[in-house]
């Protein structure tokens, strides 16, 4: 059944339809409207063109009865647009009052205005905002238990969450998380920005590291650093950033995974790694690791038909450096053996400490002459520089090239045989296994 008031209404259609600009104009020019709406940060005319002329059309769509009274996507629109701007049930009665007055001053400038007329535009109003005042209580609950859920979730994350201005770049929110772990209060990191947390991280270099978030050429960032916290402890950290959208304005989102642990386990792995595999004085290779890769060079110099040879050698007369100078200086002197060969090799040789003061090199590509030219190239250096406190310290070599893939403890032989060669012969020289010879 129609509505006796929508069909007064209906009477006055024509007049509503034609001036229906001027109300408009009227209604969100309304001081107290215009206030609202600024104080609000809602573009006035944004307002007009998108939200208010929809309602207009709405109220003539109800007249017309192509519309029921207050359940339409119109209303729904605006009343989660002003959710979103945070509006309050008084103000947008404030704004709905407008809206009834400017239609009321409207018929009495058009000298239509009758006591029947105003309690139908009343009826009209009063029944449309019982409507939106029970739709924007439940617009508002409803989108407070989303909000109170996602709040829930972020806040009581394990991962430390950080949101920050991308201009000022101080932070907006914290997470009970970042709290716990940064030792800060919310109070404090409010006032901060991620530079203070970042030790590693001069303010150029975070521009630079962010830049590409901030002209949209990527959509996250995933890095590791170093966080520090309010006692100034550090901890590793793996952090997400991106830029999201917060009510209309952009700002950072970081998600930090405190990593402390995963790191610590990869160095302990590390350090294992390299205590089983290197010798703890010269920090070069230790036979063990020595012979594992013995084994895949020579697997790979057969397969490819490459020459593979070793220099085996050993120190001279070191029993009598470290009967005179004593067996701290014995080992600096190893120390000093092993880094100066180091510096002689190419990154596919591989060096190890053979045991005591004897060492060996193998040298993938190399046949047994250019394996002797290096092994004279590291003795004439020995002989030639002394070392600090003990002088001139020589070494003799035994060099061998492996012939028998099939046999490899061979070139061991061939080596040891050669470097005795070469002690027995005078020491501080070069001796060749003479098969290859
Ligand atoms: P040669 O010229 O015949 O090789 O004589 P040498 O004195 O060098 O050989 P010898 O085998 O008689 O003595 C080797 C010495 O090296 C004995 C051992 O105490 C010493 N040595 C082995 N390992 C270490 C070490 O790690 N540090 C020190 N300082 N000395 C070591
Ligand atoms: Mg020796
Ligand atoms: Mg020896």
């Amino acid at each position: 059944m129609i509505q006796p008031e929508i069909v007064v209404l209906y009477e006055h259609l024509n007049t509503i339809e034609t001036f229906k600009n001027s109300i408009i104009t009227k209604w969100v020019n309304n001081t107290e409207v215009s206030q609202v709406l600024s104080s609000k940060d809602i573009d006035i005319n944004e307002f007009r063109e998108h939200y208010a002329r929809n309602v207009m059309e709405y109220f003539i769509d109800v007249i017309k009865g192509k519309q029921q009274i207050g359940n339409c996507p119109t209303i729904n629109n605006l009343l989660l647009f002003f959710e979103a701007k945070n509006i309050t049930v008084s103000e947008l009665y404030l704004i709905c009052i407008h809206f009834r007055e400017s239609m009321i001053n409207e018929m009495i400038r058009q000298n239509l205005f009758t006591e029947t007329l105003h309690s139908a535009i009343c009826y009209l109003f009063n029944a449309n905002f019982k409507g939106v005042l029970q739709m924007h209580t439940d617009t508002i609950m409803k989108a407070r238990e989303e909000k109170n859920e996602f709040q829930n979730l972020i806040e009581n994350s394990l991962n430390e969450i950080y949101i920050f201005d991308k201009e000022s770049l101080r932070f907006s929110y914290v997470n009970r998380g970042a709290l716990l772990n940064s030792g800060y209060t919310a109070t404090e990191l409010k006032q901060m920005t991620p530079l203070e947390i970042k030790p590693d991280y001069t303010k150029e270099q975070f521009q630079e590291l962010i830049a590409p978030l901030l002209q949209h050429e990527q959509e996250q960032i995933v890095f590791e650093t170093v966080h520090q916290r309010k006692d100034c402890s550090l901890y590793d950290v793996d952090i997400r950033l991106q830029l999201m959208n917060f009510g209309g304005r952009e700002s950072f989102v970081a998600i930090i995974n405190d990593i402390t642990k995963r790191v610590q386990a990869i160095k302990e792995k590390e350090s294992y790694y390299q205590m089983a595999t290197h010798d703890y004085l010269t920090n070069s290779n230790n036979r063990q690791n020595f012979d594992t890769l013995f084994h895949s060079e020579s697997k790979r110099a057969q397969r490819y038909n490459h020459p593979l040879s070793i220099i085996l050698f050993d120190i001279d007369d070191f029993k009598r450096i470290n009967d005179t100078y004593g067996h701290d200086v014995g080992d600096t002197v190893l120390v000093n053996i092993s880094n100066r060969t180091k510096l002689c090799l190419r990154n596919s040789d591989i060096f190890a400490r053979w045991g005591g003061e004897e060492f060996i090199i193998l040298l993938p590509h190399a046949d047994l002459n250019l394996a002797i030219l290096k092994a004279e190239e590291i003795r004439t250096i020995f002989d030639s520089e002394p070392i600090d406190k003990v002088g001139r310290v020589t070494c003799s070599f035994g060099v061998a090239q492996v012939s028998d893939y099939e046999d490899l403890n061979q070139v061991f032989k061939d080596a040891d045989d050669a470097l005795y060669g070469a002690k027995e012969s005078g020491k501080n020289r070069v001796n060749a296994s003479i098969k290859l010879l």
